[in-house]
């Protein structure tokens, strides 16, 4: 699977607790101590390592996050300070001095500012000679995903953000039932006092429900309990809490990390209220599929899945709802006040462009919040172009600001009705998470060296080496080639397979690149399937070997999806460097040659020396 590639791809790069457990007390004062900073800066797990007298000697940047000290602050600091449990701190005191490495599974250490973080620790002791003389400790969070490595401040905005925007009750626990995220709503249902209650078991007088028979449920009987029992699970209860006289859908699961096999340990609890707009039939049915959408829709926003994933799959959840034919989502960029739709769920998704539409044409500025802020009627031009005649639109407010708008479509000219208004506002707000989550990502991938997906470099990398690589080229007279690749008719395997198996893909094609290549080359992902290899001290010849090997490389991948074989091919174009010129002019000349292998039919390699014209589908 992708993410299992994934994580083997980052080990490989650089796996802390193989370079800790390596590591002696002269690790630091070692020539090659930039890199080690470097590296460990990179990481999303906090690294501290500590004295002989467990005092902080070194913090890395996420560290540092997770605990929310400045490095002067953190230096100095005893390590027994930033555990919260004394019993903990034994445990990892006399298993270092015992020099056994140390796993807990589950712990807390304590933030600048008093809250509790729980985290899973990793303690590895540093030795002299065979003697104890300090060790490296890692904190891992214990959320997964994007939301992981966000700092406390960002996740804290962020994932409070959703659970008190949701439409539903919202409770997620780790294990020992603990509450790591709770919201008004859920809390309200379980009679749980106001204030703080992160960090809190969940006690089984918390729970106090019937079921539909009017039989007592106990906690045990509890979805939340089963869940905590089997471990891909999920399950939906129609319940009644003693707190309030109504039917409840309680949906509880396991929220998986994607590695498959590796379980976060931890519960995502929802509770949706059937009958949310009086009495009707169908409501129940309604009601269980709003919790489902809900559910698994918050196990996105909480997981490492992309940013993009989650919005398609909300507005999938959308267009089901409401029995639309058609879902577009548009960001909103505000300086310019231009709506650009980008995604698209349904019937005819395929066909459409993104396009741009000023929002004052699209939808009036009104508050969130009120029906009347969704217009019916006639679709933009765009899409009546495509045959839909009806259509609805709403805005979509992230942390106050309007940041796009949701649109339906159909193809009948039947009205919208109010009941399909409020269901489209129920989900409403998930989006507006799942945008949120996107701006954190595409942030997050700024600070980040490394790309999230394949665990290659990223652009912002590439540049600044290219860069160092061309100076150094004209400065002594040396080699320097580089290649650029762009997947073939890539579009259509997400089409065809979906993303999904699009972002597996380019996983297995960076795997190819990493193997393909020399440890001193430097390979990144420039883009979404394009690629850039550096190769230093290379001259043209070899970097077309590079090529070609890269070419069939990925020619010869294939990976299965549902039973079915997906092949993708690379063209390629090759060039080196010549003394004086430009970053750009450079950069001009690899995209014409890339442009030509695409032009000329695709999977082949395009260079300029040796037949100049000729871009032989290079056998090398
Ligand atoms: P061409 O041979 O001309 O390059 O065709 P193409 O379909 O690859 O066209 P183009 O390069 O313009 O489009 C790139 C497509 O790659 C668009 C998008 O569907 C897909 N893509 C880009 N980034 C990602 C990603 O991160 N994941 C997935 N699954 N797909 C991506
Ligand atoms: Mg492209
Ligand atoms: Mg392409």
């Amino acid at each position: 699977m992708a993410g299992q590639k994934k994580r083997e791809t980052r080990i490989r790069r650089f796996d802390p607790y193989e370079f800790a457990s390596q590591a002696d007390s002269a690790f630091f004062e070692r020539s090659n101590i930039q890199s080690t900073y470097f590296l460990l800066n990179a990481i999303s797990d906090g690294v501290i390592a500590v004295s002989s007298d467990f005092q902080v000697i070194y913090s890395n940047q996420a560290s540092r996050n997770l605990l929310g000290f400045s490095q002067r602050e953190m230096q100095g600091r005893s390590l027994a300070s930033l555990l919260v449990d004394r019993k903990a701190w034994l445990v990892i005191e006399s298993n270092l001095r015992r020099r056994e490495i140390l796993a807990t599974d589950q712990n807390r250490i304590r933030h600048a500012d008093g809250t509790e973080i729980a985290v899973i620790i990793t303690a590895i002791p540093i030795l002299e000679n065979g003697s104890f003389d300090g060790a490296v400790v890692v904190f891992r969070d214990v959320l997964p995903g994007v939301i992981g490595s966000l700092n406390l401040m960002d996740r804290e905005r962020l994932l409070q953000g959703m659970f008190d925007m949701l439409p539903t009750g919202a409770l997620l626990l780790n294990q020992g039932a603990r509450i790591l995220r709770i919201n008004e709503m859920a809390r309200a249902f379980l009679g749980l006092p106001e204030g703080e209650l992160r960090g809190k078991a969940l006690q089984p007088e918390n729970w106090r429900a019937s079921n539909q028979k009017g039989e007592r449920v106990s906690f045990e009987d509890s979805p939340i309990s089963r869940a905590f029992e089997v471990p891909e699970y999920e399950t939906q209860q129609e319940l009644t809490f003693d707190t309030r006289p109504q039917s409840v859908l309680v949906n509880a699961r396991t929220l998986n990390s994607h590695l498959p096999g590796i379980h976060s340990g931890l519960v995502l609890v929802t509770f949706t209220t059937v009958e949310p707009h009086g009495p009707q039939a169908g409501d129940m049915d309604t009601a269980a599929e709003l919790s489902q959408e809900i559910n698994s829709l918050l196990t996105d926003l909480l997981t490492e899945r992309g940013a993009a994933g989650t919005i398609r799959t909300a507005l999938a959840g959308v267009r089901r709802l409401t029995r639309s034919d058609l879902a577009a989502l548009g960001i909103l960029d505000r300086t310019s006040g231009l709506v650009e739709f980008s995604y698209f769920e349904g019937e005819d998704a395929a066909e459409l462009e993104s396009f741009r539409r000023p929002l004052a044409d699209l939808a009036p500025d009104r508050p969130s919040g009120s029906a009347e802020s969704m217009p019916t009627g006639l679709p933009d031009a765009r899409f009546l172009q495509l045959g839909f005649r009806r259509s609805i639109a709403a805005p979509v407010f992230s942390e106050g600001e309007q940041v796009g708008l949701l649109y339906l479509l159909r193809r009948s000219q039947e009205e919208f009705v109010e009941n399909e208004v409020e269901e489209m506002r129920m989900l409403v707000p998930v989006l507006s998470a799942a945008i949120s989550k996107a701006s954190y990502e595409a942030r997050l991938n700024e600070l980040a060296t490394t790309d999230a997906l394949t665990g290659l470099w990223n652009r912002r990398v590439f540049f600044e080496r290219l860069e160092l690589e061309m100076e150094r080229s004209r400065r002594y007279k040396m080699n320097l080639s580089v290649l650029m690749l762009d997947l073939d008719h890539f579009k259509n395997v997400n089409d065809r397979y979906g993303h999904l198996a699009g972002d597996e893909m380019l996983v297995e094609v960076a795997r190819v690149m990493e193997l393909k290549t020399r440890r001193s080359d430097l390979v990144a992902r420039t883009g979404g399937e394009e690629f850039m290899v550096l190769l230093p001290e290379a001259e043209l010849s070899g970097a077309l070997r590079t090529a070609e090997k890269l070419r069939a490389g990925v020619e010869g991948l294939s990976i299965n999806v549902d039973g079915q074989t997906v092949r993708t091919t690379v063209s390629i174009g090759a060039a080196a460097y010549q003394s004086g010129e430009t970053q750009k002019e450079f950069y001009a000349r690899l995209d014409a040659l890339l442009y030509k292998s695409k032009s000329e039919g695709r999977n082949r390699v395009s260079h300029e020396l040796l037949d100049e014209g000729a871009s032989s589908p290079s056998r090398y």
